[in-house]
C-alpha cells in the first residue's frame, strides 16, 4: 500500500515522541513492503509562533488531503496567556472540526507487569481492557451561547446535542463493540440533564438494530467510581464530550503513565483508500517538565500509530504487530522514566522506540 501520512509534531515532546512513531512507521512499511510518505507542518504554538495562527492554511490543506494525520501534542507555558486571542489548543479544535472528526477512540488496556505503575492494587487491574468512545464535536464545549452577562458577573455555557450527533456515535459504540465482548455502557447523567433523557432514548432505540450487543445505561457519576473499584466490568463506554474528557483521565490512571495511551478521532471523511481519515495522537499534552529532555515515553504515540493502521489503512495485521512489540517490550522490562522499575535500566524516548522496533 501506499499512503500519505501528514505528521504534525506539535510542540514539547509532541516533536520527539511523533519522531519515535514515524521510525516504527517506517520499520512497518520495510517488513510489510509498504510506502509511507510522511510531510510535515504546523500546529499549536510552534505554528502560532511562525505564522500567528494554531491552524495555518498550508496545515489545514494537507490535512484534507492526506490519507491519515499523526499528531503529537500542543500547548505549553509559552502560549499560557488567557488573554490571547489564539491559544495552541484553538489548532486542535479546529482540524477535528474541518475534518469532521466527532469520535474519539481511547482503548485502555492494563499491561500486568506494569501493574506496579497504578496507584490501584493489582487484582483490581489483571484483566482490564475498555474503549472509550468519547462525543468530540458536540455537548458542553461547543453549545451556544457560551457567554458571560451581568457585566461579566454571569457565565453561561450550553449543552446541546442534536439526535443525528447522537446516534453516529453511538451507531459506532456498538459497531466497536461486536469487534470486542459486544457489551456497549452508555453514559450519561439522565436524572437531571435533558440532553442525557434524549442520549438515553436514543441508545435504547439504536439497540434494537444491534440485538448481539447487551447496552447498559451508567450514571456518569457512578461510571467515575465503578472506573476505579471494577474497571474491568467494562468493555465500550461512549459518552458525551465533556463526560469523556474527564473519565479517560481517569481511565489513563489505571494503566500507570499518561505516556502509555494512544487515541484516534475519527469522522465522516474517507480517504482515498476508502478508509476513515483519522487523526491520531497519544492522549497526553506537550508534557513541558520533561521536554528537551530526550525521556518521554513513546509507547502513546506508537499505539496512536498502530490505530492510524487499523482505522486509516486498513492494516490489521500491521497494526497488531505494533501492539504485540510494543506489548513484549514492556513484559520483557523495557521501561522508559514514567515507568521507571527498581533494577532495570531506564531507557531514553530512542532507545524505547529501538526496542519496540527490534520486537516488530
Ligand atoms: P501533560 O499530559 O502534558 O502532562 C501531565 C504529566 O504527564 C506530566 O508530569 C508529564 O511529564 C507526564 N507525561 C505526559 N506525557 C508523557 C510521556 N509521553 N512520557 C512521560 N511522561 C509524560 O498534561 P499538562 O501538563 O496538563 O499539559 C501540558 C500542556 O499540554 C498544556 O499546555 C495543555 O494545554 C497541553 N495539552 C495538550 C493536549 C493535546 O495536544 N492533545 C492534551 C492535553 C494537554
Amino acid at each position: 500500500m501506499n499512503a500519505e501520512i501528514l505528521v504534525l509534531s506539535g510542540d514539547g515532546v509532541g516533536p520527539e515522541v511523533s519522531s519515535e512513531a514515524v521510525r516504527v512507521l517506517q520499520a512497518v512499511a520495510a517488513k510489510y513492503s509498504h510506502t509511507f510518505n510522511f510531510s510535515h507542518h504546523l500546529l499549536g504554538g510552534c505554528a502560532i509562533d511562525q505564522t500567528g495562527s494554531a491552524l495555518p492554511k498550508p496545515t489545514l490543506n494537507a490535512a484534507s488531503s492526506a490519507d491519515a494525520v499523526l499528531l503529537g501534542a500542543v500547548g505549553g507555558p509559552k502560549w499560557d496567556n488567557p488573554q490571547a486571542t489564539t491559544r495552541p489548543e484553538d489548532g486542535l479544535l479546529a482540524i477535528r472540526k474541518a475534518l469532521s472528526l466527532y469520535a474519539n477512540i481511547r482503548p485502555v488496556r492494563v499491561v500486568p507487569a506494569l501493574a506496579y505503575c497504578s496507584p490501584l492494587r493489582p487484582e483490581l487491574l489483571d484483566g482490564v481492557d475498555f474503549v472509550v468512545v468519547r462525543e468530540l464535536t458536540g455537548g458542553l464545549y461547543f453549545g451556544q451561547p457560551k457567554e458571560r452577562r451581568n457585566g461579566g458577573k454571569t457565565a453561561v455555557d450550553t449543552l446541546e446535542y442534536h439526535d443525528y450527533e447522537v446516534e453516529r456515535i453511538i451507531r459506532l459504540a456498538f459497531e466497536i463493540a461486536r469487534t470486542r465482548r459486544n457489551s456497549v455502557a452508555s453514559i450519561d447523567k439522565a436524572n437531571v440533564l435533558e440532553s442525557s433523557r434524549l442520549w438515553r432514548e436514543l441508545a435504547t432505540s439504536l439497540s434494537k438494530e444491534f440485538p448481539d450487543v447487551t447496552l447498559s445505561h451508567v450514571l456518569v457519576d457512578t461510571a467515575a467510581m465503578r472506573l476505579v473499584m471494577s474497571p474491568k466490568q467494562f468493555d465500550v463506554l461512549v459518552t458525551e464530550n465533556t463526560f469523556g474528557d474527564i473519565l479517560t483521565d481517569e481511565a489513563a490512571v489505571l494503566v500507570g503513565s499518561m505516556g502509555l495511551l494512544p487515541s484516534a478521532s475519527l469522522g465522516e471523511q474517507r480517504n482515498r483508500h476508502g478508509f476513515q481519515r483519522g487523526l491520531y495522537e497519544p492522549i497526553h499534552g506537550s508534557a513541558p517538565d520533561i521536554a528537551g529532555k530526550g525521556i518521554a515515553n513513546p509507547v502513546g504515540t506508537v499505539l496512536s500509530a498502530a490505530m492510524l493502521l487499523r482505522y486509516s489503512l486498513g492494516l490489521e495485521q500491521e497494526a497488531r504487530a505494533i501492539e504485540r512489540a510494543v506489548e513484549t517490550s514492556l513484559q520483557e522490562g523495557c521501561r522508559t522514566a514514567d515507568i521507571r522499575q527498581e533494577g532495570l535500566p531506564t531507557l531514553s524516548t530512542t532507545q524505547m522506540a529501538d526496542e519496540i522496533i527490534k520486537r516488530l
